[in-house]
């Protein structure tokens, strides 16, 4: 399954749920992986462990997607570990408790867009500098994570959450097509309602068990299935792939 093609991958969120999947996944393919997190060191920590027991290097950080240094500091730490990168998952992602529009304060949204949508842009940035044929990198592919919430719009439960996701989808169109011609493919996953903690962020942890039973396919969905989707768009499988979406939710 592994190939001296896959290179090396900085999966942010990489710490937890859809992220930590996804290192362990792409370990198994054979990519080296940089696990990039926030605030849980241990849990980081614990999946480099695994990535390393599957026999690829890897290394974990602590950068705030959201900050521009930090995301800088990211990509040098990651090159000057595990050489240059060649993919990035752009993964981490928040939501805060559920509510109305009218509850939502101006110093919520800053917070989830920092990290939704301004962590996206300032990692797929640095990606796109480093990966680009135009800066005489040799390609690569990123894989951003939506959401299903981009085309529902979480009405009474985060509306805000939701349209980061939308900008996330633009910025997977126009950001494809930008550098199409420059060896870059950019797709994007969208999970439904996947088995992790971000619910409890949300304030309700059993959300899952509560909606999974009303979607098409009956259940939720686990972070190994998003993890499958994502790893293939990175592949060279996916060769002819760049602006796709590819919805993994159960019908939803
Ligand atoms: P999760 O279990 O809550 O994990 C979130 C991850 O993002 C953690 O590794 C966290 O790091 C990291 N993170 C949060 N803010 C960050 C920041 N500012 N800078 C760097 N890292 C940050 O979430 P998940 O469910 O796996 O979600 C992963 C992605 O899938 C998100 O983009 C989410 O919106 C999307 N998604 C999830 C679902 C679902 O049902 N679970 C559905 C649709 C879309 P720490 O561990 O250090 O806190």
């Amino acid at each position: 399954m592994s190939s001296s093609r896959t290179g090396v991958v900085v999966v942010t969120g990489g710490s937890r749920g859809i992220g930590a999947a996804t290192a362990r996944l792409a370990a198994r393919h054979g990519y080296a992986v940089c696990v990039a997190f926030r605030s849980d060191a241990e849990a980081a920590r614990a999946v480099v462990g695994e990535v390393e027991a599957l026999g690829p290097a890897a290394v974990a950080v602590r950068a705030d997607v959201g900050l521009e240094q930090d995301v800088e500091r990211l990509f040098d730490t990651a090159e000057n570990a595990l050489g240059p990168v060649t993919a990035l998952v752009n993964n981490a992602g928040v939501l805060e408790r559920q509510c109305r529009v009218d509850e939502i304060t101006a110093d919520r949204l800053q917070r989830v867009l920092s990290t939704n949508v301004v962590g996206a842009f300032l990692c797929a940035r640095q990606a796109v500098l480093r990966m680009s044929t135009r800066y005489g990198g040799r390609g690569g592919a990123i894989v951003n994570v939506s959401s299903a919430a981009s085309r529902l719009g979480s009405p009474h439960e985060y509306v805000d959450y939701a349209a980061s996701k939308g900008a996330v989808d633009t910025l997977t169109l126009g950001l494809s097509k930008e550098v199409a011609a420059e060896g870059i493919r950019v797709n994007c996953v969208r999970p439904g309602i996947i088995a992790t903690g971000i619910h409890a962020a949300g304030g309700e942890p059993g959300r899952v068990d509560r909606i999974g039973p009303l979607q098409p396919m009956g259940r939720g969905g686990t972070a190994e299935e998003v993890a499958e989707a994502i790893v293939w768009l990175l592949s060279d499988a996916a060769s002819y792939s760049t602006g796709a979406f590819i919805d993994v939710s159960g019908g939803r």
